[in-house]
């Protein structure tokens, strides 16, 4: 399930209907000097593309304290 939906509390399937894929989006500002790596819906992925991802963070304030506190599981590794 994309990671924005569980933590705004969205319904995923209902606002992406069939189509729902999820992928893997990097934030790289986040965290300081590691990139996140989170999943995001169709609709999600959109949003942070046009939005940019400071603007995307401050429109999903509860997926940015999520982040926080589950900063661990989001930290890439690859690098
Ligand atoms: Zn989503």
């Amino acid at each position: 399930m994309c990671d924005v939906c569980k933590a705004e509390n969205l319904d995923s399937d209902f606002m992406n209907g069939a189509r729902n894929k999820n992928n893997a989006s990097k934030l790289y500002r986040v965290f300081k000097g590691q990139v996140a790596v989170v999943k995001t819906c169709p609709l999600h992925d959109i949003q942070l593309f046009m939005l940019g991802e400071q603007k995307f963070l401050l429109e999903n304030l509860s997926f940015l304290k999520f982040l926080n506190q589950n900063r661990r599981s989001f930290i890439s590794n690859s690098f």
